[in-house]
């Protein structure tokens, strides 16, 4: 294999025309142009179909051009797409909280509705702060998370994500927060099985809090199923419950990043509620909730903390787009969808499906080292020797060269860049919970097919 030809990375995506393309260096080549969507397919305008095995970035949850979501959207556009939530309040705001929140279940009681996934990163942490200062408890400003994660672009969000290279650039911009490791199932450290190092992860948890003070500490962030910084690890039940206990113990708040893992992809509307004893005080969505039709994001949270918020003036945050009508009526049309057409079991089922197809896959191909994940929040690792769990070299940037050959092979797959280190290459599956039997056959053949290349 020779790892010194150029390849086009998913994440070097340069645009044409005036756009300021994402981390695009210069003199990349072109991605194909989208045309349209039907289901689980995209089709650019060259007529070429691509399965989109990742739901685009993990978000298209339902399927692309759903008629219901699209009346729902013609309908509300032709109302009033925009009002600002301070003069009205709007029917499908109300709706959709109301709905989200009966989904969420106990403990979450009001849903605070923003344009993506950092922002809603942001709205917890700083609900999380209003709410220790509200009780005296100012001190409390740092929030621990993990290494590594990812929870969000925007410079708050960056502060908490655990990833050294992002860090390395915009480092000294941002109050970097203090990182504890996050569990693995597959790269388990020497001398370590999977439980004794979720455990040892957990201790690090606790002593980083008495390390800073357990007075400075406001919360704990934390994906409970991993995106692309962990490749869709699951942890043991006693995992999360031992965080819970920790936190409880220095009246630490525990937030769960589901911005990948909720709205139904593993199987559950919450990934929390796969781990009831280890209930967080916060979850923010985004992605799947309202499945790539219109951006939007999520807080959830408690009674008591909304209150003793708003007893004291008011959540003191906002941006334009939060509660706007339109995304609100397209992400209500959205959930009614999930639910109507019984995804989120439909996640469970087709997900035990995928993951029996891709370990076959895994069994003829030399490369791939391990299957993980939930519901339809999977992964495989590639590696350049499975007995060893040798990884690729970075430079030959495994996960791009995949994205390339898939593309050729007609699969869309979403990665990130080459690998960070410890947890290795690995390649998000997760198409959109509509997938049927005979998808998840082709997804696997056409995956298979670009492994080989
Ligand atoms: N948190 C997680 C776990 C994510 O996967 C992402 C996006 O990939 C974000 C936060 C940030 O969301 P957004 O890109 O919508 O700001």
């Amino acid at each position: 294999m020779r790892i010194d030809t150029p390849i086009r990375t998913i994440g070097d995506t340069p645009q044409g025309g005036s756009v300021l393309g994402f981390y695009a260096p210069k003199g990349a080549p072109r991605p194909p142009r989208i045309a349209r969507g039907e289901g689980v397919f995209l089709f650019d305008d060259a007529g070429r179909r691509y399965l989109d095995a990742t739901a685009g970035a993990v978000v298209a949850n339902i399927g692309h051009a759903n008629p219901r979501v699209l009346a729902a959207m013609n309908e509300q556009a032709a109302k009033v797409s925009f009002a600002y939530p301070r003069f009205f309040e709007s029917e499908h705001n109300i709706a959709l909280a109301d709905r989200v929140c009966a989904l969420a279940g106990e403990g979450f009681d009001r849903a605070f509705f923003v344009s993506g996934g950092s922002e809603a990163n942001e709205s917890a942490i700083k609900l999380a702060r209003q709410y220790a200062v509200v009780r005296g408890q100012a001190s409390r400003s740092k929030v621990i998370s993990r290494d590594p994660s990812y929870h969000g672009s925007t410079l708050g969000a960056l502060a908490v994500t655990g990833d050294a290279n992002t860090l390395n650039l915009y480092g000294p911009m941002i109050r970097a927060m203090p990182k504890v490791p996050a569990p693995q199932s597959y790269r388990v450290p020497e001398g370590h099985t999977v439980a004794s190092y979720e455990k040892a992860c957990a201790e690090a948890l606790e002593q980083t809090i008495l390390r800073e003070g357990p007075e400075t500490v406001l919360a704990f962030i934390l994906e409970p199923i991993g995106g692309l910084s962990t490749g869709a690890v699951v942890s043991s039940a006693a995992y999360f419950e031992r965080v819970r206990q920790i936190c409880d113990r220095h009246g630490v708040l525990v937030i769960y990043d589901e911005i990948m893992s909720g709205a139904g992809r593993t199987g559950a509307f919450l990934a929390a509620h796969h781990w009831p004893a280890a209930r967080p005080d916060l979850v923010t969505l985004a992605k799947g909730l309202a499945a790539g039709y219109t951006p939007l994001g999520c807080l959830l949270a408690p009674d008591h903390i909304v209150d003793a918020v708003a007893g004291s003036g008011g959540f003191v945050h906002g941006h334009t787009y939060f509660t706007n009508p339109l995304s609100c009526a397209v992400a209500h049309a959205v959930v009614e969808e999930v639910i109507g057409q019984g995804l989120v079991e439909r996640a469970g089922d087709m997900g035990a499906l995928l993951a029996a197809r891709l370990r076959e896959v895994a069994e003829r191909s030399p490369i791939v080292g391990d299957v993980r994940g939930k519901g339809l929040l999977t992964a495989i690792e590639i590696v350049a020797d499975k007995g060893s769990k040798r990884q690729l070299p970075a430079a030959f940037n495994a996960p791009a060269r995949l994205t390339e050959h898939g593309l050729r092979h007609g699969i869309a797959l979403y990665n990130r860049r080459a690998n960070l280190g410890a947890f290795g290459d690995f390649q998000m599956i997760t198409p959109p919970l509509t997938i049927t039997a005979p998808e998840v056959d082709l997804l696997a053949e056409l995956l298979e097919r670009s492994l080989a290349d």
